[in-house]
């Protein structure tokens, strides 16, 4: 593998499990008035068990430093995932846009579960190579961006467990990295 991206899937998986032990303690459940509305969309477990955090501004990671350039700026993300804690920037929001980023941050939180840290993370860093670095076009975010826009159109209620199984069995190939 490209030494660079053998660099980033490592320490992003380490940077994943750290943030993930270091906000969970203070994270909380969904809002009370949101759970309501993503019922359903995700088993009651995931629902149960998923943790939200607020930050005015999410953090690179720090091992960004040794690269000496930023191929992923979290800066300009409002909301990320770490296996099932999701940090979110704390920014106003109607509540139907805070549903629309937990629905999107769910997804990555069910590719977790069904990846685990490491394959995510593999996917993740692999899918962005072989995009040209195009962070739309990750296929674990063209999945997340998918199944968030059923959602905020009110298509009719459906399973994003099995939308993940779905799209992962149809990119099952994970492109192999490009040299550049
Ligand atoms: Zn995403």
């Amino acid at each position: 593998m490209n030494p660079l991206l053998e660099v980033l899937r490592v320490n992003g998986a380490a940077w994943v499990r750290s943030q993930r032990d270091a906000l969970r303690g203070r994270a909380l459940p969904l809002p009370r008035s949101i759970r309501p509305k993503l019922d359903r969309y995700f088993a009651e477990p995931v629902l149960e068990a998923v943790r939200v955090s607020e930050t005015p501004e999410i953090a690179n990671p720090t091992f960004y430093a040794q690269l000496g350039w930023i191929p992923l700026d979290f800066r300009d993300m409002e909301g990320i995932s770490f296996d099932n804690v999701i940090l979110l920037k704390s920014v106003p929001r109607t509540e139907p846009q805070l549903a629309s980023l937990l629905f999107h941050e769910l997804v990555h939180v069910v590719q977790y579960s069904i990846l685990g840290i490491d394959a995510f993370m593999d996917a993740y860093v692999l899918g962005w190579a072989a995009a040209g670095c195009d962070y739309f076009r990750i296929p674990l975010e063209m999945n997340a961006y998918e199944l968030q826009g059923r959602f905020g159109r009110g298509e009719a209620l459906f399973s994003v467990e099995a939308g993940v199984k779905e799209y992962l069995q149809a990119h099952a190939q994970i492109p192999a990295s490009q040299e550049r």
